[in-house]
């Protein structure tokens, strides 16, 4: 990890993808990135003494830029699986959440994810969402930049799906009062979000598990969950 400047406080570099909200997200209002992500990892730090110099980069640039050491952790609501470990460490689990389905609202034919055949579903490039929905026989996958560009197709009519991870297809439509598109029921997969750390760095995994363990136990962890998803 780099040492800061001036101040001498120790800088804990992150990476994310500021497209998944309410996971981390950028609105017109606020200029500092905003989610449960961003929150957590602010408080992640702070209980290490640590500031935090969050960059945005694309959600497929996140373990390069790892692995290049140009950033110490990733927080992107990204999804704990055995490939990633190949590359990266994982914290312990910090978000249950699992990849559902947006339609249109008018559609008839799409109920569940078995009546996808022959259909086009537009995934964000680098996702589970990707890896999952080409294991789908014959899906027409269209591989796009963000979930709002999915979203956009969808409306536009250029798809007749969106999968995505089902807090921010959830968001989406009743937070952001999305029109004329309507999220399934079934879910695809369980997923465990965490945070991502370089492989060889055991020592910082260590100390982001024991902040993560100690916001878990003194509330701040449900003081974050309870006001962006709390009713
Ligand atoms: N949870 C999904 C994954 O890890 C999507 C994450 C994202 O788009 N930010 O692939």
């Amino acid at each position: 990890t780099s040492s800061g400047s001036g101040s001498g406080a120790k800088v804990l570099k992150v990476g994310s993808s500021i497209d998944f909200a309410p996971f981390e997200f950028q609105d017109e209002s606020q200029k500092d990135y905003q989610g449960f992500d961003m929150d957590l990892i602010r408080a992640i730090a702070k209980e290490m003494g640590y500031e935090v110099d969050i960059q945005n980069l694309g959600f497929d640039g996140l373990i390069p830029a790892l692995q290049g050491k140009n950033i110490d952790v990733i927080i992107s609501g990204m999804t704990i699986n055995d490939e990633r470990k190949q590359n990266v460490l994982f914290s312990d689990p910090y978000y249950q959440s699992g990849l559902t389905m947006v339609v249109r609202s008018d559609e008839k034919a799409i109920t569940k994810f078995s009546d996808l055949k022959g259909k086009k579903v537009a995934v964000q490039i680098g996702t589970t969402s990707e890896a999952e929905v080409k294991k789908i026989e014959g899906v027409e996958v269209k591989v796009l930049n963000t979930p709002a560009d999915c979203f956009m197709e969808l409306k536009a009519g250029g798809v007749d799906a969106v999968v995505n991870d089902r807090p921010v297809n959830d968001y989406f439509i009743t937070k952001n009062g999305a029109q004329g598109v309507k999220a399934l029921e079934e879910k695809l997969t369980a997923e465990d979000y965490g945070i991502a750390i370089g492989k060889d760095n055991k020592e910082l995994q260590e100390k982001v598990n024991a902040a993560l363990k100690k916001l878990k136990e003194n509330g701040e962890y449900d003081k974050i969950f309870a006001k962006w998803f709390g009713e």
